[in-house]
């Protein structure tokens, strides 16, 4: 089933899918950077720099600082006009080709996210909650795999950082796609940007073709704390083993909702009912107020 990787073979992948360096306008080296993630414990980092003239159109290579414990994949930010607002489009692609071509003169984001799917790459609408990313706009973009719903980044520069809204509101209306927190890192001392936000990705190996794969198939979950253990789908109940949380929280279409609250919750239970004919979502919240989130679960895809 897309979007429930607890029932995938291999193991979980920690891993950041947005952030800049000095080829465009991050702080630090691209070896800095992935050294930094490499350092505090994830599997893998995506540096994915903007993909501007000004920067004259970098598609950093992260490859020479790839082990056999830690691995990068090859990515930018991309940014095309055709926006309602006006503004730039910001779309996150991972999996792109380090020879990705230059923009045409005026190529839309649509048009560079369709390329961005063209050429294999997991296409993120990038923190909708800070440039005011419409439906009309999301609908207008066939070619997306994700939604960025959480943005560290943009929490601590203007608490807009938040994607869900947009997210539920895509799903409400039963488009089909996942979800992903990233830090969107620059690495400056102006915010904090890194280390704050990050997916698990289920693969079989830490192979950047395996983890490329599974985030196409929605075979991850989001957190900015704790980690999500294992969910399980019965006929009557979801069943989720978590790190210590104060509420469990499940959401589905409108204001479907059922929860539990409590004090170091490690297994919960929450009847699923109300949920079969459309989508559920999974939040774990933690005793210092961090979450982690599951993709919207679209049950009609699932065997009970
Ligand atoms: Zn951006
Ligand atoms: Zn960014």
């Amino acid at each position: 089933m897309r979007n429930f990787p607890f029932d995938q073979p291999g193991q979980f992948y920690k891993g950041n899918l947005h952030g800049h360096t000095t080829n465009s306008d991050g702080a630090l080296s691209p070896e800095a950077y992935c050294e930094l993630y490499r350092s505090n414990g994830y599997d893998f980092v995506a540096a994915t720099d903007h993909h501007m003239e000004t920067f004259r159109w970098p598609i950093t290579d992260t490859t020479g600082f790839r082990d056999e414990s830690f691995t990068t994949l090859i990515g930018a930010e991309l940014h095309g006009w055709g926006m309602e607002n006006g503004e730039l489009w910001h779309i996150v692609a991972n999996g792109l080709p380090l020879d990705f071509a230059d923009p045409q003169p005026n190529e839309t984001g649509q048009e560079i996210a369709a390329r961005a799917s063209e050429a294999g790459a997991f296409v993120i609408i990038g923190h909708p909650g800070w440039n005011g990313v419409t439906i009309n706009d999301a609908l207008s973009l066939k070619d997306f795999d994700a939604i960025e719903i959480y943005n560290y980044g943009h929490m601590n520069d203007c608490d807009r950082g938040n994607g869900w809204l947009f997210a539920d509101v895509m799903a409400n209306r039963g488009h089909r796609f996942s979800a992903t927190a990233g830090d969107d890192a620059h690495c400056k001392p102006d915010r904090p940007d890194s280390l704050g936000a990050w997916v698990h990705v289920r693969s079989e190996s830490l192979d950047p073709d395996s983890l490329l794969k599974a985030l196409k198939q929605g075979y991850f979950y989001s957190s900015n704390g704790p980690r999500i253990h294992s969910i399980e789908l019965t006929d009557s109940e979801i069943v989720i083993e978590c790190d210590p949380a104060i509420a469990v929280y499940a959401g589905g279409r409108g204001s479907i909702r059922e929860f539990t609250r409590g004090d170091a919750l490690t297994e919960v239970r929450l009847p699923i009912t109300r949920f079969t004919s459309s989508f559920v979502r999974i939040t774990v919240l933690d005793a210092h107020g961090n979450r982690a989130w599951t993709n919207p679960i679209w049950l009609d895809e699932l065997n009970l």
